[in-house]
């Protein structure tokens, strides 16, 4: 076994870890896991833990269902939740294996983003990913169960006593802090009970992989102290939703910025400029990946600080992508907007990445950036400026999917068909269902 390996097996020792939780996600990004005694680290590390594939979302049939997991482990962590004096629990994510062939199995999302990573990297490039996940606290019921009332009436940057979640995001920052974790920044976010905590940068698989924590231990420490902690992009009509901007930058191999240029207006660089206008072009199908649920759509509307429009602007908050201001070169990157965190992460990197890159194998020209405020524009301002709209539900984001051949093959040809199938069920299971909202307005009035 390898030196990160024997690395985990003396922490395991050290540390009183019984149990092992192996990780991996299935298409839609939810977390799944299997627990093995701790004894079993090594056996998982040289042979790997078999399980059966055909009852994971997005996986296989019954007929070839037998997948491995085999544990990275990078990514050891002990679960600070379940952390007590004489035992401890901790998890490690896995890649999965196809055990007919036995060479990692395309349907898993880990590997999708994979192929991304070594895409750039035949380019020349590392990709480094930092996600801005926001979510909410609400109260819970007396049966223990997610309502939508907010636990306190805080704006942006409120302090206490309106911030009265200071308490739980300190024990949330905590948490994530002992799973190695480096927090930047936590804030009350602008729509009450709304809330932001920020990670370091880190190559995009470890950044995915933070995502899929950080959702996890969000929950976990939220619920702790009786409260719900959800990602669902927009669960109040007509306040700010929760978005998860994800900054973007390719570095050299010898640790470059390439999206640099100190000579440039914006500081960004040619490779930059391809890039961002490789986002923009592959925009709509980029949608269905990143922002995934029939209700990221509610997010996606005009005047709550969420994209609509496909421009960048080295200013303005409506545009799809931003260039935030860089105080050091290492730091020149962009900003896309658009992403909720209800997406699965590995897989909306994945898509960002691949149209990025295609923008700079492509030569994409990028057009100017957009300075003013977008959303005041009509649509004639709109099309003399060239400015398309996003997908305005997931029907017609799957639809920009399959009519963009780079970015469902990006997919792979597991996950495309089988994303696609799962998402125009579910849009349609929304379109045949009748809201609170049809009754409220037609009930009594017909
Ligand atoms: N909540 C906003 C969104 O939906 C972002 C607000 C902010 O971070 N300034 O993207
Ligand atoms: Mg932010
Ligand atoms: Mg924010
Ligand atoms: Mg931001």
């Amino acid at each position: 076994i390898s030196e990160a390996e024997q690395a985990v097996l003396d922490e395991i020792e050290a540390q009183d870890v019984d149990f092992l939780r192996l990780q991996f996600t299935d298409i839609l990004g939810t977390v799944k896991n299997v627990a093995v005694p701790a004894r079993q680290a090594e056996k998982a590390f040289t042979e790997g833990i078999y399980f059966d594939g055909s009852s994971i979302e997005g996986f296989v049939r019954i007929q070839e269902s037998d997948m491995r997991l085999v544990p990275d482990p990078d990514t050891f962590a002990i679960l600070p939740w379940r952390n007590d004096e004489d035992s401890a629990a901790a998890r490690m994510i896995c890649d999965v294996y196809d055990t007919s062939t036995d060479e990692p199995f395309e349907g898993d999302p880990r590997r999708v983003l994979k192929n991304a990573l070594e895409r750039a990297e035949e380019m020349g490039y590392t990709v480094n990913a930092a996600p801005e996940p926001e979510f909410f606290l609400f109260e819970e019921d007396e049966e223990g169960r997610a309502t939508t009332e907010t636990n306190d009436a805080g704006g942006y940057f409120d302090v206490a006593p309106k911030d009265l979640a200071s308490d739980v995001r300190r024990d949330i920052i905590y948490g994530l802090e002992e799973m190695g974790f480096e927090i930047e920044a936590s804030h009350h976010e602008v729509a009450e009970g709304q809330h932001e905590i920020n990670f370091t940068y880190d190559d995009a698989l470890a950044t995915a992989d933070n995502v899929a924590t950080f959702r996890t231990v969000v929950r976990a420490i939220a619920a702790q102290h009786d409260y719900h902690a959800t990602f669902m992009p927009k669960p109040i009509p007509r306040i700010n939703g929760s978005g998860m901007h994800t900054h973007l930058s390719l570095f050299t191999e010898d640790g470059e910025n390439a999206f640099h240029d100190e000579d440039d207006e914006f500081n960004l660089s040619e490779e930059a400029h391809a890039f961002t206008a490789g986002i923009l072009e592959h925009a709509p199908a980029i949608t269905a990946v990143a922002n995934p649920t029939v209700n990221s759509y509610k997010r996606l509307v005009p005047g709550y600080e969420a994209p609509v429009y496909v421009a960048w602007s080295d200013r303005n908050r409506s545009a799809l992508i931003r260039k935030p201001a860089a105080r050091v070169p290492a730091a020149s990157r962009i900003e896309l907007r658009s992403p909720d965190p209800s997406c699965n992460p590995y897989l909306a990197f994945a898509a960002m990445i691949h149209a990025g890159l295609d923008g700079i194998e492509q030569d994409l020209d990028c057009p100017d950036p957009v300075r003013e405020n977008i959303y005041e524009f009509d649509e004639q301002k709109r099309d003399e400026y060239g400015i398309e709209t996003l997908p305005s539900n997931l029907g017609q984001a799957v639809d920009a999917l399959e009519e963009d051949e780079a970015i469902y093959n990006a997919l792979g040809e597991h996950v495309a068909p089988k994303f696609v199938e799962a998402k125009r069920q579910e849009f349609e299971e929304y379109l045949v269902d009748v809201s609170q909202w049809e009754l409220d307005r037609y009930l009594e009035t017909f």
